[in-house]
This record gives structure tokens, sequence and C-alpha cells, in this order.
């Protein structure tokens, strides 16, 4: 059997980051830089008031109260300005440039809120609410390097260094095709022998968790020629396939049956539990990348997590690798299969590891009552409770 980290680097030799483009900012929340982004101004591009009040010179306000006149209202976004003269003052709002002469803003809850003249109560140091030019970013600063991926904040940051277009990697489009005579559609009633569709829906979750974009393609069947003709309309679509189902040794393996011939889809049998059979390879003229999971829905959520997600951190420009593991102590013995890694679902607290009730690969209840994967080595079958174990946290 091929040991994980192989099969996971033959999926790394084998995917490509896809190609940037430049996208308006609307557009790029989710999405990684392939530039540095560099401030074109300081920010903030002039010194300004930190709070409503009265820009002052700290001298005039040593000895209190004092009683100052002012000379004119500056708000946000006010340009020209007169300069504040010894004994004068300037009633300031939040955001507004502070006028030449003035060297501190005397909030306005120190003073009477005089309109002309003011009575300031308080003792004033220089500098007191004035927000630096540059104290934020320098003009010429990085503020975003190539690799990071756009949340709210970045977002933010891209548009008050004045981006309206950015260079980025797009999110992989990634679609999702089960297989399965037995699958019925959540929302309609169950036939005989028929069980409800799970695993495309927890798939296209799983993706967009990952950070790209997940599409439901729905199930199909387990006719080779039918998946072939759905496989084929999505991959108009696709910068990757993740499908499930129909890779295993029995008869009515639609995915294997359709895929195996063209050549360039290996399935083989890689030394894990629960996942064994996997399958990768490339399709369709443009070699979309296509990952054919195991059907088990325990199986088909552990492959995503080892193989998938290291692959869509790949396309998008960042590092991949195996899962991070933390180490706890399991409190309970672990069983595994000899020459196969296990991941056993388990609840991780505080240093502990607890194994679930319910490791078989179909119980996809106890793996949505799981926040961890326990490792349990290829060469290990039993481990004692109370030993050290590594855990992928969820
Ligand atoms: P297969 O890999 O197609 O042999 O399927 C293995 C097991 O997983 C069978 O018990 C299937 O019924 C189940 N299974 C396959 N696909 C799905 C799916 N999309 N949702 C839920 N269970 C599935
Ligand atoms: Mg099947």
């Amino acid at each position: 059997m091929k040991p994980v980290e192989r099969h996971l680097a033959d999926i790394l030799g084998t995917v490509r980051p896809l190609a940037p483009l430049e996208v308006d900012l609307e557009r790029a929340l989710g999405t990684v830089l392939a530039e540095d982004v560099t401030a074109p101004v300081s920010l903030p591009p002039f010194d300004n008031s930190a709070m409503d009040g009265y820009a002052v010179r700290a001298g005039d306000v040593v000895n209190v109260p004092v009683s100052l006149s002012v000379t004119e209202d500056v708000a946000a976004g006010d340009g020209a300005l007169r300069a504040i003269g010894s004994g004068m003052v300037a009633r300031i709002m939040t955001g507004a440039p502070v006028p030449a002469g003035a060297d501190a803003v005397v909030p306005v809850e120190w003073t009477d809120a005089g309109r002309t003249q003011v009575t300031i109560h308080k003792q004033v140091q220089p500098g007191n609410a004035i927000r630096l030019i540059g104290e934020d970013v320098r003009a010429g600063d990085v503020v975003l390097r190539e690799g990071t991926r756009i949340g709210a904040a970045q977002l933010g940051i891209l548009a008050g260094v004045g981006r309206r277009r950015v260079r980025v990697r797009p999110q992989p489009r990634v679609v999702v095709l089960s297989t399965g005579a037995e699958l019925a559609e959540p929302g309609t009633p169950l036939g005989p022998g028929q069980i409800w569709e799970s695993n495309s829906f927890m798939l296209a979750a799983a993706v967009r968790e990952a950070g790209a974009e997940g599409f439901r393609a729905g199930a199909v069947t387990d006719d080779p020629n039918r998946f072939l003709d759905i496989l084929d309309a999505q991959l108009l679509r696709a910068d990757a396939v993740i499908t499930s189902g129909g890779v295993s040794m029995g008869a009515y393996e639609p995915v294997k049956e359709a895929l195996a011939p063209l050549g360039r889809v290996v399935f083989e049998k890689v030394a894990m539990q629960p996942g064994m059979p996997q399958g990768f390879g490339l399709v369709g003229d443009d070699n979309v990348p296509i990952f054919t999971l195991p059907g088990n829905p325990v199986s088909a959520f552990v492959s995503f997590v080892l193989f998938v997600r290291p692959a869509l951190r790949q396309m998008q420009g960042l590092p991949a690798t195996l899962p991070e593991t933390v180490r706890a102590t399991t409190t309970a013995p672990l069983h595994s299969p000899p020459g196969r890694r296990s991941f056993l679902r388990a609840i991780l607290t505080d240093g502990t590891v607890a194994p679930v009730h319910g490791q078989g690969s179909h119980q996809l209840a106890a793996l949505a009552s799981a926040n961890a994967l326990v490792i349990v080595p290829e060469d290990v079958t039993v481990l004692a409770e109370g030993a050290t174990v590594e855990v992928i946290p969820l």
C-alpha cells in the first residue's frame, strides 16, 4: 500500500497554483495576494485630531482655568486653515487637520464648550489627542505581503492605502460530484434501500472552509457513461473536481470504470484508515485535477483533510503540507489495523483526547460530534490509555 505522505507528494507534484489576475476590491475577499502592497502616502496623511475639542498651543494651557478666544471651527475634511496664534484656539472635530501653530488638542470634556471664548480647566501636554502623520504607515511601507489571504481587515487596509484593484490568486472553483444509485436528495422521502446524500454537501462546505469556492453538482447514479457526461459538463467551470463513491473493489463503481481506461487518473490503495481507496489525476483538455474520494462519509472527510485541502492551498499559492498536529494524552486505549495509519475521531480538551463512540467510516454522527482526529501510526496496532498521541485538531 502507498504511504500517506507519498500520495500527498504525488498530488502536490501535479497541482499548479492558479494564475494571478487583477480584481476589483469588491471581489477580493477570500483570495490570496499575488503582490506586495505598499502605501503610496503616509497614513494618516496629515496630523489630525483624535477627539472633538480645541486645538491649542499647550503653552497657553499651563495655568488653568484659562479663557482663550476661538478663531474658527475645523471639521473633518476641511482644507485651508488659519494658523493658531498665541492665546487663540480653534474648535476642532475628530479627524480634522490640526492647524499650524497648534500642538495639542484639549477634549471638549475639559472645557465649557464655548463657541467664541472657551474656558479650559485642565492642563494639556504637547501632542495630546493628535494623531501624527505616518503613525500607522509611512509612504512606501509594505502593508500586506504576497501570499496573504484577504479577510475583512486586509480588505480594509487595501482600501485604506487607496487601492481599487489588486493582483491576487483567485479562489479555486471546485465542483463536487457524488455517485451512488442509493442516494436520495435530502428533503425528499427515502425509498427502499436509499440513504440521504450527504457527501456533496459536506465536501462543498469543506472546500469553502478551505478558502475556495465549492459547487455541488449533485448526485449521479452508478452509470459510468452518465458520470462521464456530467463530469464533462462540469469541467467548464472547474479548477478542480472532487468525486465521492464508486472507487472501491466491488461492481457498480462508476468513477473507476469511467476514468481508469483514460489512463490519467490513478486508483490505488493508500495505507490509511478510513479512506484506503484513493484516486487522483487530471481530466479534460485543461488538465483539471480530480480527487476521487471513497464514498463512506468519514473516509471522504478524512481524505479531504489529508489530500484535498493541501492541494487547494497550493492552488492558491499557499504553503501546503499535511495538517498540523498537536500532542495529547489519550483517555482510552486505541486500536488500529497493522500497516495502516489510523485517523480516529475524538474530542480534544486541554491536552487530553477522548475517542468518540462509533469509529466506523459510515458513522457520520460520530464525526460531527468530534473536534479532532487522533493519529495511530502504521506500525502500531494498540495504544494504552495515557499514551501520548499526535492529534489533528479539526
Ligand atoms: P462507495 O464508495 O460508492 O462504495 O460507497 C461506500 C459507502 O458510502 C456506501 O455505503 C455508500 O452508500 C456510502 N455513500 C457513498 N456516497 C455517499 C454520499 N454521497 N452520501 C452518503 N453516503 C454515501
Ligand atoms: Mg457507490
